[in-house]
């Protein structure tokens, strides 16, 4: 399912449950039952909107546990790179990390592993983790178990043949929307569901600069930082101010005396919750 179609969905239930609530007030209104058309519209206006919030915010708990920060009382902090691994930028994104002697966590594409296996396996072999973002970046909003089952069994897969040896078992859902069954499924074949605490939109290209400081709130301690190498599909991006970025950032956490982790060290201090 794209984007659009997950988001359609989406519209035209909340829109269906918003006529028939308002068709049952209305008809409440007409026979003089006045309290309890009000209260009709105003429960029924309020589920719509959690309805909406839980499929949209990526960290809403509704649909099951998702880890989206470690401890605010720490130093800690995690880069997150979605959808690659891409040439060039993955490749450019491992060069910083590696000058500046930073580990991260990499959610990839399994598609994208199949066709850069070399990056993946540098990946690993600099000591960054490789966790999985599903194989084609399909969404899992309206996702059955078994269509859950099937993304990450066949992502883990990809990964196993690019050469990736030990996987993280972390998934974090394309756009962070995960329905409560996709959420079980996901957990139930032994992964944990990873959010993030903040997103800087570094896709749209808003500039360098920008994105070294959208980052400025991000880095506290205990936030997981998204960032993208890479993107789905057949048609070029560029990920060239992420790149670019990435020292400032990296420069910026230091200053603020925070250290760079990677998500299941993260956890892990954060202890069982
Ligand atoms: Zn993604």
């Amino acid at each position: 399912m794209t984007k659009k179609e997950a988001l359609t969905a989406l519209a035209s239930l909340a829109g269906g449950a918003a006529l028939a609530q308002s068709g049952a007030a209305r008809l409440l209104w007409k026979r003089g039952r006045r309290r309890p058309a009000a209260v009709t519209l105003a429960a029924g206006g309020v589920a719509d909107a959690l309805f909406l919030y839980s499929f949209l915010v990526p960290n809403f708990p509704l649909g099951g546990r998702v880890f989206y920060r470690g401890k605010l009382d720490g130093n800690s902090v995690a880069l997150t790179f979605d959808d690659g691994p891409r040439p060039p930028f993955t490749g450019q994104v491992l060069d910083v990390l590696k000058q500046e002697g930073v580990r991260a966590t990499f959610f990839v594409l399994g598609e994208n592993a199949l066709r850069y296996p070399e990056a993946v396996k540098r990946m690993e072999a600099e000591g960054h983790r490789v966790a999985s973002h599903g194989m084609d970046h399909d969404i899992l909003m309206w996702a059955r178990p078994w269509q859950a089952r099937l993304q990450l069994a066949v992502a883990s897969q990809a990964l196993a043949a690019a050469g990736v040896k030990d996987p993280a078992p972390l998934f974090r859902a394309p756009h962070g929307w995960l329905s409560p069954a996709a959420h079980r499924a996901a957990t139930g074949a032994g992964y944990r569901v990873v959010g993030w605490t903040k997103g800087v939109w570094d896709t749209a290209a808003p500039g360098t600069d920008k994105i070294v400081s959208r980052t400025t709130e991000v880095l506290r301690p205990g936030s997981i930082l998204l960032l993208h190498d890479g993107w789905r599909g057949f048609q070029e991006e560029d990920r060239s101010q992420t790149v670019a970025a990435l020292p400032g950032i990296i420069s910026l956490a230091r200053r603020r005396g925070l250290d760079f982790v990677t998500v299941e060290e993260m956890m892990h201090e954060a202890g069982p919750r």
